[in-house]
């Protein structure tokens, strides 16, 4: 078996379901998982509790260079700590979801979670999902996977989702703020969501879990065994 530990780049649309199929890989291959979507939203959170103006950049990128983002293992989920403050409930707020790709979508915020996100996966072992991991941020991932499925399943997901945590947001408006979502992450001016040119689509809409699981994992041993 090659000691070889891939850098596994995971994108997608919102609720594409890249978190939960991240995680799975992760721990089937004894892997870092990178929650990038995570460190976005925990910067989101802040800049909304400091009541700085969304698009702020001077303000927000001095406000991350004063912050603290950590992945910390727990059960059944990993732990997000803003400041050292447990968040890992509150950045998947309604509040923070419709506000986060404003936030994103600042070079100044990009550039500062990028180079952390490369200190994270620079011995590999690492599957990180996110929107700009196989074109910007890992560009030599070993493998790249762009997730997609279509807008009324992830709308459908998010509900169910919600449903288990109490939250009750009809579907037509999970629709269109997902759509909402894709649209400005899909439009803005660094590293947009997009395609890399050798990434992998695989359509999650009528896979399960446990399918799409597979095909990742086919695809990594296979990489692993041709090194
Ligand atoms: O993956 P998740 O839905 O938690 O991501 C939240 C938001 O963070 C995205 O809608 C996007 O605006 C931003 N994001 C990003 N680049 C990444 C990961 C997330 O711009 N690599």
């Amino acid at each position: 078996m090659s000691e070889k530990k891939l850098q596994v780049a995971i994108d997608g649309p919102a609720s594409a379901g890249k978190s939960t199929v991240a995680k799975l890989i992760a721990k089937q291959f004894g892997y870092i998982y990178c929650d990038t979507g995570a460190m976005y939203r925990s910067i989101t959170l802040k800049v909304i509790q400091a009541g700085i103006a969304l698009d702020d950049e001077p303000k927000i990128v001095a406000l991350l260079n004063d912050t603290a983002i950590d992945f910390k293992p727990g059960q059944p989920h990993q732990l997000v700590f803003l400041d050292h403050q447990d968040v890992t409930n509150e950045i998947r707020s309604e509040r923070v979801t419709n506000s986060v790709s404003t936030v994103a979508a600042l070079p100044g915020v990009r550039k500062n979670l990028v180079d952390q996100q490369r200190a994270i996966a620079k011995n590999g072992g690492v599957v990180m999902d996110g929107r700009d991991i196989g074109t910007t941020v890992l560009v030599d991932a070993d493998v790249k996977i762009f997730l997609v499925a279509s807008v009324s399943e992830r709308a459908q997901r998010r509900f169910k989702d919600n449903a288990e945590k109490g939250i009750h947001t009809p579907l037509k408006e999970l629709e269109a703020e997902i759509e909402t979502r894709d649209y400005k992450d899909s439009h803005r001016k660094v590293s947009p969501l997009v395609k890399a040119a050798d990434a992998i689509e695989i359509n999650t809409t009528k896979m399960s879990i446990q399918d799409v699981v597979d095909e990742i994992s086919k695809l990594m041993k296979n990489k692993l065994n041709n090194n």
